[in-house]
């Protein structure tokens, strides 16, 4: 197989030495490691379909990869498989100022397709915290969120069009630019966060919007738990949707002080950092609110960024908090799950009765406009004994989640991660319905095998 590969994309294109494999052997995810038998690097569409075709007549199993920033394991190759790496197709390859649209490779980085739109006068609003180095492939197969999807929703919201290869090489466009399309089942987004496991995203047609012509940014700080999570809920209430809604507990709060020095309160329970956006007027009227709501809520601080500058910097150390974090133990595990926006105070306290009573150090972040919560362990994974309660205090995580009404996961997906924990969510019927859907798709299950279920 290696000798076909290797003259169908020159041997610049395939790695097999052990020490160039390595590193494609694991993704963000702690403690999953595999090494796969070979890295590809195709340059087009139909060079995925060459791979999938050649490794269905092999029996090899294939998996997709952006950069791998995952944080479920869902580019954790198979032992002696192939990984099949998009990085190398990451042009932007149109931006079209009268459908307000842009079409891209699907290992274009995240960062380049909102920089691309900006530069246009046009706005890509998901940005998931890692989107300087994700690929907008891997944002789809995960169906990333990210800081602004409180306003404006996630990946899926706005992806119009995909180019998928499917398992037996057939190349397909599902979409198309009319805002209004409704013929056939709707496969697009089949494809869309199902993690490798259907097909490879080789193109991507997204909706842009028009860029907000102002920004606001507030920093709250509160003396608990219970008086963030409902200033949040008051702000929902007051029916003032921020762009951005995020949350840092004190020992989050601490570390990204430490790492970004922004001048982070170290004193706080718990931070919420607000951003409005829009016409300037709305989005002053909206910071005022948010402000006041604050304020009333018992709010220690309320302070708005003064200039474009402060603002950025405070963005980027919330975008910093898992960077921050993970300097304080060799092991830094992040969970992600989501409860309805009522449960989030009881919670975050929930986690941290589990970190208590396991002997863990566990700190929260999160969307929290979303409910979106990342309890991060830090830990050491040569310590048996230590990663013998992780396992339990994760297993405990999900548990509460799911006993509040909540899911395992509000977008890092299931992958290797959350798979033991996926049938107890949906019940046996919907469990089954996506394995049907799987083996329709892929019956020799050679893309992305053991992810989601086995
Ligand atoms: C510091 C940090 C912050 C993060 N913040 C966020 C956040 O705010 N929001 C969020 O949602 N996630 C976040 N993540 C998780 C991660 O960045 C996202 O899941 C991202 O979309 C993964 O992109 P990637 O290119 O690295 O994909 P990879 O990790 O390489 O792959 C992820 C999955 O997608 C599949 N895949 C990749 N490319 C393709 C393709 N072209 N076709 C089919 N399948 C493909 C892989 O098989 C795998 O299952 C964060 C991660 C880190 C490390």
């Amino acid at each position: 197989m290696l000798p076909a590969l290797i003259a169908r994309l020159g041997a610049h294109r395939v790695l097999t030495a052990r020490e160039d494999i390595i590193p494609y052997g694991f993704d963000g995810t702690a403690t999953l490691k595999q090494v796969p038998a070979a890295v590809v690097f195709p340059a087009s569409a139909e060079d995925v379909s060459f791979v999938l075709r050649l490794a269905r007549e092999h029996g090899a199993p294939v998996v997709a990869r952006g950069s791998g920033t995952g944080l479920s394991g869902g580019s954790v190759p198979m032992a002696g498989g192939i990984v099949l790496c998009l990085a190398k197709m990451d042009r932007v390859l149109e931006i079209d100022t009268a459908n307000l649209t842009l079409r891209a490779e699907a290992g274009a980085i995240t960062q380049k397709i909102y920089e691309a739109a900006d530069a246009a006068g046009l706005f890509y609003p998901p940005d998931p915290g890692s989107m300087k180095i994700s690929t907008i492939g891997g944002n789809v197969a995960e169906n990333s969120g990210g800081l602004r999807g409180l306003k404006y929703g996630v990946t899926r919201d706005y992806v119009m069009g995909l180019e998928v290869v499917l398992a037996d090489g057939a190349i397909c466009w599902l979409g198309s630019k009319c805002v209004k399309d409704v013929a056939g089942y709707n496969l697009r987004d089949l494809f869309i966060g199902s993690e490798g496991t259907l097909g490879v995203v080789t193109q991507v047609l997204l909706k842009l919007l028009p860029r907000p012509a102002a920004r606001r940014t507030l920093l709250a700080t509160f003396t608990s738990m219970e008086a963030a999570a409902a200033a949040v809920s008051a702000i929902i209430a007051a029916k003032v949707i921020p762009c951005t809604l995020e949350f840092l507990d004190r020992k989050t709060l601490a570390c990204v002080e430490d790492f970004a020095r922004v001048g982070l309160p170290r004193d706080a329970e718990a931070v919420l950092l607000v951003e409005t956006d829009g016409h300037p007027a709305a989005a002053d009227d909206e910071a005022a609110a948010v402000e006041s709501i604050c304020r009333t809520g018992g709010a220690a601080v309320v302070r708005r960024a003064a200039d474009a500058a402060e603002a950025a910097r405070l963005a980027s150390a919330r975008r910093s908090a898992f960077s921050a974090l993970a300097r304080l133990r060799p092991t830094t595990i992040l969970e992600d799950v989501t409860v309805p926006r009522s449960e989030l105070a009881g919670m975050v306290r929930a986690v941290q009765i589990i970190a208590e009573r396991h002997g863990l150090q566990i700190a929260t972040f999160g969307h929290f406009g979303d409910g979106n919560l990342h309890p991060t362990i830090l830990t050491d994974e040569r310590d048996t004994a230590e990663m013998h309660r992780v396992e339990l205090a994760l297993a405990e995580i999900v548990a509460e989640t799911l006993r509040r009404g909540g899911t395992i996961t509000g977008e890092h997906g299931v992958g290797l991660a959350k798979k033991p924990f996926l049938r107890r969510q949906l019940g046996d019927a919907s469990f089954e319905l996506l394995r049907l859907v799987k083996r329709a798709l892929d019956p020799d299950g050679r893309l992305n095998p053991g992810k989601i279920f086995d």
